[in-house]
C-alpha cells in the first residue's frame, strides 16, 4: 500500500472503528436499514415541508418554486407520510426481518473503505440504480396495466413536493430499496458504500422531488447539465412521457425521452 492510499484509509478508519465500537450490533439489527432508509426520508424532507408551508410569504425560498400556482396542502404532506410508514411498516420491515432470520449478518470488515474505493463504489451503485429504475420507469409507462396497478400512484401529484417522494406503490418501493440494497452487495462493496449510497438515493430522490429550482441546487452545478435533480423530474410529473431517469440524464438523452423547461410547452 503507497502513502497515498493509507493516508485515504486513514481518513474513514477512525469513524469506523467508531461506528464498530458503539454500534456494532445495532447496525446487524434488521430494524437498523428500515430506520435508517425511513428517517433519512424524514430528515431529508422536512426542510422543505417549512418552505411550502411558508409558501408566498417567503419569497426568498418562493421566487424558486417550480409551479407557482401549486401549493401542496398539510392533508396532501400527511397522506404521504402515512403511506411512507404504512409501506415501511407492512412491506419493508417484514422483508428485511425474513432476510436477516435466512441470511444471518457477516462481521463487519475491520478496516475502513480508501476516500476513492467509497467514492468510486458509490457512483458506480448510483449508476447502475439509474438505469435499472429507468428501464423500470419506462416499461411502467409504456404498459397501460402496469402503469394503472403499479405506477399511477406515484403520478397522483402534477407538482411534486419532498413528501411526494415516497409517495409510492409498496411494490415500488420494494423494487427500488431491493436495487439499492442488493447493488452494493452484488458488487462485492463495503458496507459504508451501501449506508452510504442508501442515504444518498433517499436524499436524490426527496431533491427530485421538492418542487424548487434553486440557483444552489445539484442540478445547477453537475457538469455537463448531466444530472437530472428537481428541474427534470417536476417535468416528468408534468409530461409523463419524457425524463425517465431517477438521476442522471444520459439515458434520456441517449434514448430521446430528455425534457428541459424550454421543451415543455
Ligand atoms: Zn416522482
Ligand atoms: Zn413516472
Amino acid at each position: 500500500m503507497n502513502s497515498s492510499t493509507s493516508s485515504q484509509h486513514l481518513i474513514l478508519q477512525p469513524f469506523w472503528d467508531y461506528l464498530l465500537t458503539e454500534f456494532s450490533s445495532s447496525v446487524n439489527s434488521p430494524v437498523f436499514p428500515v430506520l435508517l432508509a425511513f428517517s433519512g426520508y424524514v430528515c431529508f424532507s422536512f426542510p422543505f415541508a417549512v418552505i411550502d408551508m411558508m409558501g408566498v410569504q417567503c419569497h426568498f425560498f418562493y421566487q424558486y418554486k417550480i409551479q407557482k400556482n401549486k401549493q401542496p396542502t398539510i392533508r396532501m404532506m400527511t397522506v404521504c407520510i402515512w403511506k411512507a410508514v404504512f409501506n415501511h411498516v407492512i412491506y419493508v420491515f417484514p422483508t428485511v426481518f425474513l432476510n436477516w432470520l435466512c441470511m444471518p449478518p457477516v462481521s463487519l470488515p475491520v478496516s475502513a473503505p480508501s476516500v476513492c474505493t467509497l467514492l468510486g463504489e458509490v457512483l458506480g451503485c448510483l449508476l447502475l440504480f439509474d438505469l435499472q429504475y429507468f428501464i423500470w420507469h419506462v416499461l411502467h409507462h409504456k404498459n397501460y396495466w402496469l402503469y394503472k396497478k403499479v405506477h399511477a400512484v406515484h403520478h397522483e401529484y402534477v407538482a411534486p413536493f419532498s413528501w411526494s417522494s415516497q409517495n409510492l406503490s409498496g411494490y415500488e418501493l420494494m423494487t427500488v430499496g431491493f436495487w439499492s440494497t442488493m447493488n452494493p452487495i452484488q458488487l462485492g462493496c463495503h458496507p459504508l458504500t451501501s449506508w452510504t449510497c442508501n442515504l444518498l438515493s433517499i436524499w436524490m430522490s426527496v431533491d427530485d422531488h421538492i418542487g424548487y429550482d434553486f440557483p444552489w441546487s445539484l442540478h445547477r452545478i453537475f457538469p455537463l447539465g448531466l444530472y437530472g435533480g428537481a428541474l427534470a423530474h417536476d417535468l416528468h410529473h408534468q409530461k409523463p412521457g419524457t425524463n425517465f431517469s431517477p438521476f442522471f440524464r444520459h439515458w434520456d438523452i441517449i434514448c430521446g425521452t430528455s425534457c428541459s423547461m424550454s421543451e415543455k410547452a
